[in-house]
């Protein structure tokens, strides 16, 4: 059952995740012309990282890559495989308050994927998985490649250490994607709008209010809250506060 580790590991009456349909992992309404969707949900839980996630066979394969894909071919990416998630997972944008990957989760890419192999299924046994991308900020020609374990890789993480290396083509080049284009690719949000959005009672006079002793704010997860607060921070400094309550303006009108 490919989706029986994503729900093990979430208590859906306390996470906004989707829990995904139970005949998920069934091919089901889906236009057999239609190209499968990728997404890239760039993540802030304990740590900041970006979860690949490649559609196929009714759920999304998935990857969490700490430091984001690159487009320069001669990086090699960490991408550690994670286990599948629902393919309605790659709609969701939001505040994971807490357990598994409690912080905030912001849609960074989407679009469609290609195999650039026969078999899908026998490229991910044999660790070698050639695909191109066509989002708004990836495109092109990629490859996912597993690294050999070494003798002293834990057994939970054994054949789950991959590298996202991007081919040299046309989409690629020394722009840091990350850097350039770091906001959500559904809202132009950031981490913090996403939050004043899903969480508005974490508002205090246009500044986040500390989890501590905050009701629901409480909730959030100490790390998370004081993460994104220094990010939200260092952004609002030259920005007046505003009245209590109201969620902050846009950045678009914020000043740089
Ligand atoms: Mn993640």
């Amino acid at each position: 059952m490919p989706l029986d580790e994503y729900r093990r590991k979430r208590d859906f009456s306390k996470t906004p995740e989707p829990a995904g349909d139970k005949r998920a992992g069934s091919k089901r309404k889906r236009s057999p012309s239609a190209p499968p969707a990728f997404c890239v949900q760039k993540h802030l839980a304990s740590h900041l990282h970006y979860d690949l996630r490649l559609e196929h066979d009714g759920v999304l394969l998935s990857w969490a890559v700490p430091k984001g894909p690159s487009l320069n071919p001669d990086d090699r990416r960490m991408a550690v495989r994670t286990e599948d998630h629902p393919r309605d997972y790659g709609g969701f944008e939001g505040v994971i308050p807490e357990g598994y990957g409690a912080g905030i989760v912001m849609l960074w890419d989407r679009g469609t994927w290609t195999p650039e192999v026969d078999d899908v299924d026998a490229a991910l046994a044999k660790g070698d998985l050639k695909f191109s991308l066509d989002g708004y900020k990836l495109k092109g020609s990629w490859a996912l490649v597993r690294i050999r374990d070494r003798s002293d890789t834990a057994p939970a993480q054994r054949g789950r250490n991959w590298l996202l290396i991007k081919h040299a083509d046309f989409w690629s080049g020394p722009i840091d994607i990350a850097e350039f284009a770091p906001r959500s690719v559904v809202s132009d949000g950031d981490f913090d709008d996403i939050l004043a959005t899903d969480m508005p009672e974490l508002w205090v006079t246009g500044r986040p209010a500390t989890a501590a002793g905050r009701g629901s704010a409480a909730r959030l997860t100490q790390q998370v809250i004081e993460s994104a607060a220094r990010k939200i921070l260092a952004r609002n400094e030259a920005v007046e506060p505003e009245p209590a309550g109201r969620k902050p303006r846009p950045r678009s009108r914020r000043k740089p």
